[in-house]
């Protein structure tokens, strides 16, 4: 009899373990490539420190941890309300378009991006080439996973096939939606004019003004790729995961773009 609550109790037990181990894999996966994931490992990291300081019975300190814990949660919503926001908009976008099968995301008017499907960006770099050409500064973010649109604002959608000429005439000085970014797939321009959110890191080289800060912000808080051309240099840049690789060439830009977009590039970028 005891035996077999104490095998029951096991059970229940390991089955409590994997479901506990299932729900956070799940939050984690949800979370990789946006900013929710750093959210997501300071409450992993205090609740850890909380459990050690309990178990180790430092009393006063597992009870101001407790009470800070208990009001945790309200505080994070109050807190983190935008990026909570922003990160139940990516769940839906990513958890339920991602895992639906490509015909039907076709069908929905969703790109649909496999690794063998290297895709050919000669209008966007002839595009780019005519901006430099004419003196024109350009910040284009190419959506990974995560859909961009939830974090920028501001934005007008164009939803028209990708083009040079397009390109040129939305980062014209003339056109209303020249300021801003404009978000491609490598089909279409999705949308024009959108405001980024722009970093405020301190490492980044001293002439980074706010275009290229708005595309390293973009490239932190969701997993997109970000091309920029300088107004001020025709300087190039490539932007990925907050790293910002500057003085490109065009031929250098679409190759490191085209990795970025294929899980080959992710794999020679490891090794790298
Ligand atoms: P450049 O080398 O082209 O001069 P920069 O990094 O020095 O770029 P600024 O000179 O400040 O940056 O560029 C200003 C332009 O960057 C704005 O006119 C606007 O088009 C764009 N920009 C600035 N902030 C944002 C933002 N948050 N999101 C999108 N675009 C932005
Ligand atoms: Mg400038």
């Amino acid at each position: 009899m005891i035996e077999q609550a104490a095998l029951q109790f096991g059970l229940w037990q390991v089955l409590d373990i994997l479901a506990v181990a299932l729900i956070l894999y799940q939050l984690y996966r949800l979370s990789r490539g946006t900013a929710a994931i750093h959210i997501f490992v300071g409450v992993m990291a205090i609740y850890l420190v909380y459990q050690i300081v309990d178990a180790l019975q430092m009393r006063m300190l597992a009870e101001i941890m407790g009470q800070f814990i208990g009001v945790g949660v309200i505080a994070l919503l109050i807190v983190f309300q935008q990026e909570l926001r922003r990160f139940l908009l990516l769940i839906g976008n990513r958890q339920v378009m991602s895992s639906a099968p490509s015909w039907l995301q076709k069908w929905l008017g969703r790109s649909v991006q496999t690794s063998g499907d290297v895709a050919r960006w000669d209008a966007l770099k002839s595009g780019l080439e005519e901006c430099r050409r004419r003196q024109l500064g350009a910040l284009v973010v190419v959506p990974r996973e995560a859909d961009p649109s939830t974090v920028a604002t501001g934005w007008t959608a164009i939803d028209a096939a990708l083009s040079a000429a397009l390109i040129v005439a939305l980062f014209e000085k003339a056109s209303p939606l020249h300021d801003g970014a404009a978000c491609i797939d490598q089909k279409k321009i999705l949308w024009a004019g959108g405001i980024l959110p722009v970093s405020g890191r301190m490492d980044l080289p001293s002439q980074c003004g706010t275009r290229h800060r708005a595309a390293v912000g973009i490239s932190e808080q969701t997993d997109a790729v970000v091309l920029v051309v300088s107004e001020e240099t025709g300087a190039l840049s490539f932007v990925h995961e907050g790293q910002l690789e500057t003085g490109l060439s065009f031929d250098r830009l679409t190759e490191r773009l085209e990795n970025a977009l294929t899980d080959q590039g992710q794999k020679t970028k490891k090794e790298e």
